[in-house]
């Protein structure tokens, strides 16, 4: 048993061990640094990767969790103040970084978890780089489904309050903002919550947020609604999540 199966958290001994182990694969979060409407601050995938991708290594057993890539790629947020956004080429470029560094000690297996929405399509298209020129002997793999995943959260929020389905966003929404209250409470401005675009999230919807940027179709920043929060609904969006994501990764494994 491991004392921790964040990778950031071991001794290099401890790394040695559970290699020597069979603790083969790394799981990676690709966050943002990027504006998440008025009541959430701009850190939430960063943080939320962290805990996503522990949820997908337990699920996924014998894995260890590697450094959260904390900024994304975020160019259809930058209409907002503060956010920090990554060109996919340098994305590509941490990307391949990582693989190479782990694949060096002896890693076997790497999956990319985008903890953002601006990271799914990126983190697709270099997949076939990742594997040819990072480490031609470490598998990557990575989820890259974005609809998929909103419907995850869809189906959570209708479980826990199936009154709050509509919430459901894509961004700043009842599932990121319940997912906040379960992991940065403290960072949770609740009183400001309020709803931003509610019209449901699509391709078609994608394809204006990613052409136009997200303030041309919501002005306070958000997709969806945000009131009625809860970490019951976090908890279970958290879960729903990280077994969505865990089986599809499983799936493409093989
Ligand atoms: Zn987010």
């Amino acid at each position: 048993m491991l004392r921790t199966l964040l990778l950031e958290e071991m001794t290099w001994p401890e790394v040695e061990a559970a290699l020597a182990d069979g603790y083969a694969s790394v799981v990676v979060a690709a966050g943002a640094i990027e504006q998440h409407g008025r009541h959430l601050p701009l850190l939430v995938d960063a943080v939320r990767g962290d805990r996503l991708a522990l949820e997908v290594a337990r699920r996924l057993g014998r894995s260890l969790v590697g450094p959260t890539i904390r900024v994304g790629c975020s160019e259809h947020h930058m209409g907002f103040p503060g956010t920090v956004s990554l060109h996919g080429d340098t994305l590509k470029a941490v990307c391949l970084d990582y693989v190479t560094s782990l694949a060096r000690h002896g890693f076997r297996t790497v999956y990319l978890v985008p903890s953002h929405g601006g990271n799914f399509a990126p983190l697709a298209a270099m997949l076939d780089e990742l594997r040819t020129i990072g480490a031609p002997e470490c598998e990557v793999h990575a989820y890259t489904d974005l609809l998929e995943f909103v419907g995850l959260w869809q189906e959570a929020v209708r479980e826990a309050a199936p009154e709050l389905t509509r919430g459901v966003g894509g961004h700043a929404d009842i599932a990121e903002s319940s997912e906040m209250l379960c992991i940065r409470p403290d960072l949770v401005q609740e009183e400001l919550a309020e709803a931003g675009y509610v019209g449901g999230f699509d391709a078609a919807l994608a394809e204006r947020i990613f052409g136009e940027g997200l303030r041309a179709v919501t002005p306070n920043g958000v997709l969806g609604d945000p009131r009625g929060m809860s970490r019951e609904i976090g908890e279970r969006c958290i879960a729903r999540a990280a077994d969505g994501i865990a089986a599809a990764l499983q799936a493409v494994r093989g």
